[in-house]
């Protein structure tokens, strides 16, 4: 099913508790609201645990509060953090069991932080790929043409095998979008919130590609399936921080595409639940704190713009040059 859109004034006339706070504040310019219902099916990919709630912590709220679905699909642990894992163990030079341990943190804190914003405990999937490579895996490492990539941090080949939906799978882009393929074709999404091709994090930006492959696959098998793709962003040159507003402006010099930037206007209670689910990542507010911090804001902001249409495994470089 593919979302509508509906203008701001619109949705403010007829819908929900958090009318209020979606209405525009006065002298700004009304922004297009992303359409949530409860028929929404929203899956958010995020390649590292926070990044779900740094775009989407009050997409994640809204949907639950309207009695939709909502899924996060973790594609890695963010395990590959030498910074992280060195103030977190106070040690100078991690061990690739630090990285693991690390990763397994992570972990924790994302359960606790789809906890706090209301997500029952089964909604979400961790795929545990490694992270800082997936930009690898779009070329260099895609099939067992050649082995599979190993991460420098975690010496790991492949996922844990707890965490393994598609059986032999391994640090191989074709597995990742198989793996995603199946989440995909299990949850059925009517909406998926990816970051964008742009993002200048290059495990961001991968995640991009491997989504539409996966699409792809899913499509191939289930011609009458559609859903909604829209993008988040988190790495942008120096957004979130432009100006001194409470309220979130679109990165400067991207754009929205054709339904231009969209916005979703959160309520003081959804602000303060995504702002405490920031928070139950202790392992990144003790290294980025300044960053999270630029994230609590009275909105978030999506857009939809015309997807770059690769084929992969990719000849060329995609994103590895972040
Ligand atoms: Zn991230």
């Amino acid at each position: 099913m593919r979302v509508v859109l509906v203008a701001t004034a619109v949705v403010a006339t007829v819908m929900s508790p958090a009318a209020d706070a979606r209405a525009p504040q006065q002298g700004r310019p009304a922004r297009v609201q992303i359409a949530l219902d409860a028929k929404t099916r929203l899956l958010v990919v995020a390649p590292h645990p926070d990044d779900e709630v740094l775009g989407a912590g009050g997409a994640i709220q809204r949907v639950h509060t309207l009695g939709g679905y909502v899924h996060v699909v973790y594609l890695t642990d963010g395990d590959g953090y030498p910074e992280g894992v060195q103030k977190e163990d106070h040690i100078e030079a991690p061990a690739p069991s630090d990285y693991r341990g690390y990763g397994r943190r992570r972990r924790r804190e994302a359960r606790a932080a789809l906890r706090t914003l209301g997500l029952p405990t089964d909604a979400h999937t961790f795929l545990s790929f490694p992270d800082g490579g997936l930009c690898l895996l779009l070329r260099t490492y895609w099939s067992e043409h050649r082995s599979a990539y190993r991460s420098p941090y975690t010496r790991l080949n492949r996922p844990p095998k707890s965490e393994i939906l598609v059986p032999q799978t391994e640090y191989r882009g074709e597995d990742l979008t198989q793996e995603l393929a199946e989440v995909i074709g299990d949850f059925r999404p009517t909406m998926i919130l990816v970051p964008r091709s742009e993002d200048q994090h290059a495990d961001h930006c991968a995640s991009w590609f491997f989504v539409s492959d996966a699409l792809e696959d899913v499509e191939r098998v289930h011609p009458e399936y559609h859903t909604d793709v829209v993008n988040y962003i988190v790495h942008w040159n120096t957004w979130p921080f432009e100006g001194e507003s409470r309220r979130l402006a679109p990165p400067p010099g991207l754009r929205g595409g054709i339904s231009g930037w969209m916005e979703l206007a959160l309520t003081p209670s959804e602000l303060q639940k995504k702002r405490a689910a920031i928070q139950t990542y202790q392992t990144q507010e003790n290294v980025m704190r300044w960053f999270l911090d630029g994230f609590m804001r009275t909105n978030e902001v999506f857009s939809r713009p015309a997807p770059p249409h690769v084929v992969l495994p990719s000849k060329r470089n995609l994103c590895c040059d972040r």
